[in-house]
């Protein structure tokens, strides 16, 4: 397995093509998703990465009594891992989150990935619990994403939570995670920056950015990172645009800006094909002056659709 880190120093300047894909529903089968994974192949991501879910609550009544039960509605990272890498024989990147977990229960899922043989890992603070309006840690749980970078860059040196000896250290390449557009509960671009040093000070070998659809954000956001001493790589998100209904629900969710221009052409399709079409075109537009200005990689967000990101991957890589 190869650090993230070490495919971008040996590619010397041309950029990677990488993807994020989410785990299926529960109960959904497993294939559906290798299937959307495969016809990308071609344009030889090094890494996949791989999204973590956190569980979700439901009220059910059991013999008469109404209980709240955990419910993971899309769990599998650490086993789609596993199969990404036996069947493509790539590097499988699993996003590990603060929520949810406890320090220990973190430290042994860290284990389980090294035991794995993967040696990337994109660590997140995670968002909160649904129907909450804030992130809750759970009790002995990490509260932001920094403390959790703090811990694995501690295994890397041996030290585990609660051992007296020194243990084997791991070996992770960490990533993390920004937002060119800044962090909804930022208060302002300079603290969310201030928090991403820390990150990257706690150890942090690369970023992988929020998805934007404006470069000039992306291009500002690095010069500012730059200038905060935040030297290293920092790869954009890309997604490609495919409904009208993401005008709305995108800059909702992921708190960032459609640009009139691309909104007014999506406004303008009659149907579904058009507008994926107009989304395909953005991005591959996007993806070109990204090349030309020799980021590290195209990191595409295909939630776990592969057409729209290879008719963009054809024309780019
Ligand atoms: P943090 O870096 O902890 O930051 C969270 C907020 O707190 C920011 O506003 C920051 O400015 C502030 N902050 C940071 N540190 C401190 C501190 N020490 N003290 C006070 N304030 C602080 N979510 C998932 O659940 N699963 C995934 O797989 C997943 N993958 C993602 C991949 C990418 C590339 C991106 C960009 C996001 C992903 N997310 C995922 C969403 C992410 O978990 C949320 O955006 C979350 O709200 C913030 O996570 P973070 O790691 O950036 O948090």
């Amino acid at each position: 397995m190869t650090k993230i880190t070490s495919y971008l120093e040996a590619s010397q300047g041309k950029t990677l093509f990488s993807i994020e894909i989410i785990p299926p529903m529960k109960g959904q089968h497993l294939g559906d998703l290798m299937s959307h994974i495969e016809p990308l192949m071609e344009f030889k991501p090094p890494f996949i990465e791989v999204t973590y879910h956190r569980e979700e609550y439901i009220e059910k009544v059991v013999d008469g009594v109404s209980k709240r039960i955990p419910i993971r509605k899309r769990p599998g990272t650490l086993g789609i891992c596993a199969s990404i890498m036996q069947k493509f024989h790539v590097d499988a990147v699993p996003h590990v989150i603060c929520g949810g977990f406890t320090k220990e229960e973190t430290e042994d899922f860290l284990i389980d990935l090294h035991y794995l043989g993967i040696e990337n890992a994109l660590i997140l603070r995670g968002d909160q619990e649904k129907g909450e309006d804030q992130f809750i840690p759970k009790p002995g749980g990490h509260a932001y994403a920094n403390e959790l970078v703090e811990q694995v860059k501690a295994m890397n040196q041996g030290i585990l939570l609660h051992e007296e000896t020194e243990s084997l250290p791991t070996n992770f390449c960490i990533g993390v995670a920004a937002y060119p557009e800044k962090h909804f509960e930022a208060v302002s671009m300079e603290e969310d920056l201030r928090y991403l040093k820390q990150k990257v000070d706690a150890g942090a070998d690369y970023i992988v950015t929020q998805m934007f659809f404006d470069n000039q954000k992306y291009f500002d956001f690095v010069a500012k990172c730059r200038e905060m001493d935040i030297h290293v790589p920092i790869i954009p998100g890309l997604k490609p645009l495919a409904t009208a209904r993401q005008l709305e629900i995108l800059p909702e969710i992921f708190h960032l800006e459609i640009p009139e221009i691309l909104a007014k052409e999506v406004r303008a399709c009659t149907n579904n094909a058009a507008i994926k079409q107009v989304g395909i075109e953005w991005a591959i537009q996007q993806g070109k002056e990204l090349i030309q200005a020799q980021v590290p990689a195209l990191h595409f967000y295909t939630m776990s659709k592969s057409d729209s990101v290879r008719a963009i991957a054809e024309k780019l890589f």
